[in-house]
C-alpha cells in the first residue's frame, strides 16, 4: 500500500524530521516522534500517536500509521470490512 507518512516530528522539541534521519533528534529525544502524513487532499497533517485523526481541510480519517479509514457510516456494511480488517494486525484486540 502506498506509504502517506513523509516525516516525523519531535514529541520533545517539535522539529521537523525527515524519514530517512534514524538517528536521535537534536535535542537527544530518540523516540520515532508523531508523524506527518501528506493527506489525499495534499494537506500535511500531523497525526497524534496510536489514535485515528481527521482531515480538517476533506475529513478523511486516518490511523496513526496514515492509513485511510472507511466513512465509519460504511464499516461492515458496503465494503464487508470490520474495523480489524480496516486496521490489519497492527489493530490487535486482545
Ligand atoms: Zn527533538
Ligand atoms: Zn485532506
Amino acid at each position: 500500500m502506498p506509504d502517506r507518512i513523509i516525516g516525523y516530528i519531535c514529541i520533545r522539541c517539535g522539529r521537523n524530521r525527515p524519514l530517512n534521519v534514524v538517528s536521535p533528534c537534536a535535542c537527544g529525544d530518540e523516540r520515532q516522534g508523531w508523524r506527518v502524513i501528506r493527506c489525499d487532499c495534499g494537506r500535511k497533517l500531523e497525526a497524534p500517536l496510536g489514535g485515528d485523526f481527521q482531515c480538517e481541510h476533506c475529513g478523511r480519517e486516518y490511523n496513526a500509521f496514515g492509513q485511510r479509514l472507511a466513512p465509519r457510516e460504511v464499516w461492515g456494511e458496503e465494503t464487508g470490512e470490520t474495523l480489524a480488517d480496516i486496521l490489519g494486525p497492527a489493530g490487535r484486540d486482545g
